[in-house]
């Protein structure tokens, strides 16, 4: 059984792809369980009555898994992925490095801290791409 979570309408079938009394789509909404079909907060993460977690449904601004990876790649040096995905911290400590890096590199020190935040950023795109980092900074998921 499947409630319907944007008015608690239980669904006939679990093959339903939208509610027959609201018309909202399958997993859509966030006002009711849609396990149990109680009303729920719908900040809440796990449902009070039954106890399931009160899933997010994937929002429409969800960032790009492919997006954020290639930035990383390309762009990381300057943390462009991490700004991209709300990681300020991390992508102003990439970008430091590399604008710091910059006028320092005729010493050694410059250029192994564009090295170290190149690779840093290189890193964090193929664990980007490979689903290792798998959510922004407000741990919604990004899209494939
Ligand atoms: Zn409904
Ligand atoms: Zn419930």
């Amino acid at each position: 059984m499947y409630f319907c979570k944007n008015c608690g309408e239980a669904y006939m079938t679990d093959e339903a792809v939208m509610c027959v009394k609201c018309g909202v789509a399958k997993g859509q909404g966030s006002s009711y369980c849609h396990n149990c079909g109680k009303p729920v907060a719908a900040d809440t993460a796990v449902c009070m009555n039954c106890g399931v977690p009160n899933k997010k449904p994937v929002p429409a601004n969800a960032k790009s898994k492919v997006a954020a990876g290639l930035l990383a790649i390309f762009l990381g040096n300057f943390g462009v992925h991490n700004f991209y995905l709300g990681y300020v911290g991390k992508a102003v400590t990439q970008l430091v490095l590399t604008i710091l890096g910059i006028p320092l590199c005729c010493i050694v020190i410059g250029a192994l801290m564009i090295l170290a935040a190149w690779v840093w950023a290189l890193i964090e795109g193929i664990m980007i791409l490979t689903g290792s980092i798998n959510t922004d900074a407000d741990g919604n998921p990004l899209t494939d």
